[in-house]
């Protein structure tokens, strides 16, 4: 259901990114994958191409509103459209409060919310005149349960929350959909760092007893981003195991 449609994907090359990307792309969407590192994300699109994809690779850094136009640029250039936007670029600068320095705060903040402001702002436009799209952000269980050592980081999620419930109602007229995914903990190159036991105890926490994979993030993505569900918008899906509910 998300057959020859182009889906623009930030934060495409690794994790979670490059999981959705990859479900997509199997199931015949065109991929418009940005990051900021360009050997990464031109290695990705390569391997893309490689196994039958259509996609194209764009360097850019979502906070920056130029960036952002040119991202929307080659999309254009290329494919025509852009029927998908998944706001998965995201970081984190964890201190606890009072070890907190402003530019942790303005770092996050400006990657996880502000960029998905821009990249939705950018990309609406062109979804407004082909009156259709969906958009996808890629928030997080802690923007809904907090979480101590990230107040950066929940305040970005919680906000891209609010962020995806006033983008769905004004776009709906347009037929656009904005929808979140909130993840819970996640198995990727950041949980691969951590001690078995620390993983363990995070295992304990959720009632299906394992972390997430970016696999199980993406199938919900790809759901959202089809044609027939056109009916969901302004919702959060929590993909995390049952560990908020
Ligand atoms: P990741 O492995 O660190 O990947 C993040 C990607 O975003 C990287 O490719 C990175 O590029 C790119 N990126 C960072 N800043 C950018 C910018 N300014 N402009 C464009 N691209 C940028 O992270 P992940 O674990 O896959 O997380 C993906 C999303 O899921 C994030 O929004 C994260 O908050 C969310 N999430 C993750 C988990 C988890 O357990 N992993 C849980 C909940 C939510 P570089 O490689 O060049 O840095």
């Amino acid at each position: 259901m998300v057959q020859d449609k182009v889906a623009l994907v930030t934060g495409a090359s690794r994790g979670i990114g490059r999981s959705i990307s990859l479900a997509l792309a199997a199931q015949g969407a065109k991929i418009v994958a940005v990051d900021v590192d360009s050997q990464a994300t031109e290695d990705f699109v390569a391997e893309l191409k490689a196994s039958g994809s259509e996609a194209v690779a764009v360097q850019g850094n979502v906070t920056l509103a130029t960036d952002v136009e040119h991202m929307v640029q080659v999309a254009k250039e290329t494919f025509g459209r852009i029927d998908i936007l998944v706001n998965n670029a995201g970081i984190t600068r964890d201190a606890l409060l009072l070890r907190m320095k402003d530019e942790d705060w303005d770092a996050v903040l400006d990657v996880n919310l502000k960029g998905a402001f821009l990249c939705t702002r950018a990309v609406s436009k062109l979804m407004t005149k082909q009156r259709s799209g969906r958009i996808v952000n890629i928030a997080s269980v802690v923007g809904q349960m907090g979480n101590a050592g990230q107040a950066n980081y929940c305040a970005s999620k919680a906000g891209l929350m609010g962020l995806t419930r006033s983008n769905a109602r004004e776009l709906a007229k347009r037929n656009i959909t904005v929808n979140a995914v909130a993840p819970g903990f996640i198995a990727t190159a950041m949980t691969e760092a951590l001690s078995e036991e620390k993983r363990q105890e995070l295992a304990a926490q959720i009632p299906l007893a394992r972390l997430g994979s970016a696999e199980d993030i993406a199938n919900a993505v790809v759901f959202l981003a089809s044609e027939n569900t056109g009916y969901i918008t302004g919702q959060v899906i929590g993909v995390n195991g049952g560990m908020y509910m």
